[in-house]
């Protein structure tokens, strides 16, 4: 099997003056470097036409079977400017098989793990003056494949485009903490559907929560199991965690959560901070009570784009309550400061998740 050579074309980058202005505002997603990554697929050549280009809009044919039935899949990991001066990918592999198991769900082709990394590896390079180099902030890489052939019948398509983008990210110093909705009204996922991989409709199936989380005042949604609602699973972009009595407690991989990686570096730095961790089913009234009694004192979300976020209060219709004071507690504090010393390569990386480049 032949691996991909992103080789980047020449192109003129934004100004160095204009983009470090830019780099100061604080804001995620809105921001794009100055290249873009591409790779083609189809059965006779397999993946094919690798390119580092210059960010440019897709010209693509109404009957391109994306637009209309649903097969894209997508990636978030971050590019960390590090204490010695270079940039290292955070657990780029892990990332790369999470895309691989999206596709294969999807039944799309995969992408190995070695093309992938040199795909996100040659955004990199290329477009490294876009990596922030302030701690908490990233470089926030968007892999992602669509069906590109043009066709209107409903079946896989034969042909399929592959890109990465980047966007510096560069968040608020201190997040304010996050109030949850239960929505009763929608789920996410079910047992035997598409709730453990990154597809889009996963997320398009939400928003209808989302805005109904917006009009009671809430900023996320917590999802519920589809079959009793009443496991806490997971919320919009991020795995959960507890601070039940001293103990960091997560909901188990059921089948229908998304295996966040962030949620595995937590599992695997916890015990390092003197934290025991369980990952134990918690419903939504086991979290109420436990807040109410004082046995829950944190819950924090936590996945790649917002690292770790607390929550400090949550509601579902007729009920409420707040986690601890309602403020960010000392767990989510330190966890959220381990997290970042591996990221910026000022703590040992005793797990060899950074992945230089
Ligand atoms: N759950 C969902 C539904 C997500 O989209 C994400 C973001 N990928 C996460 C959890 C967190 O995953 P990660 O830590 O790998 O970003």
């Amino acid at each position: 099997m032949t691996t991909l050579e992103f080789t980047p074309e020449r192109i003129d980058p934004m100004p160095a003056e204009q983009r470090e202005a830019l780099l100061r505002m604080p804001g995620f997603g809105s921001l794009y470097s100055d290249h873009m990554v591409t790779a083609r697929w189809d059965a006779e050549h397999g993946w094919h036409d690798a390119r580092t280009g210059p960010l440019a809009a897709f010209s693509l044919h109404p009957a391109t079977m994306a637009f209309h039935y649903g097969q894209t899949i997508f990636e978030g990991l971050k590019a960390f400017w590090r204490a010695d001066g270079r940039h290292a990918l955070f657990r780029p592999g892990d990332h790369a098989r999470r895309f691989a198991r999206s596709a294969r769900r999807m039944a799309m082709p995969e992408l190995s793990e070695v093309d992938f990394l040199a795909a996100v590896t040659a955004l990199v390079r290329v477009d490294r003056d876009w990596v922030p180099r302030t701690r908490g902030h990233s470089f926030y890489l968007r892999p992602f494949m669509i069906a590109a052939e043009t066709h209107l019948s409903n079946r896989p398509a034969e042909e399929y485009l592959f890109a990465v983008i980047g966007s510096p990210a560069r968040p608020a110093a201190e997040p304010a903490p996050i109030r949850l909705w239960a929505s009763p009204d929608y789920v996410r996922a079910v047992d035997g559907g598409t709730g453990t991989v990154k597809c889009g409709g996963n997320y398009g199936g939400s928003y209808l929560a989302q805005r109904e989380a917006a009009e009671h005042g809430c900023d996320q949604v917590v999802w519920l199991d589809a079959r009793e609602r009443r496991y806490v699973e997971e919320v919009g972009g991020s795995n959960l965690f507890f601070v039940e009595a001293g103990r960091l407690v997560t909901p188990p991989l059921s089948g229908t959560l998304l295996a966040g990686v962030t949620r595995d570096s937590i599992l695997a730095l916890a015990p390092r901070l003197g934290l025991e961790v369980v990952e134990e089913p918690v419903t939504i009234d086991d979290w109420e009570r436990g807040c109410r009694s004082g046995r829950i004192t944190e819950t924090f979300a936590c996945g790649t784009a917002r690292a770790v976020a607390p929550v400090g209060s949550a509601a579902t219709p007729g009920r409420e309550w707040t986690v601890g004071d309602g403020t960010t507690g000392p767990v989510t504090r330190r966890v959220l400061g381990a997290l970042l010393d591996v990221q910026h390569g000022q703590a040992p990386d005793e797990f060899r998740w950074l992945h230089a480049v």
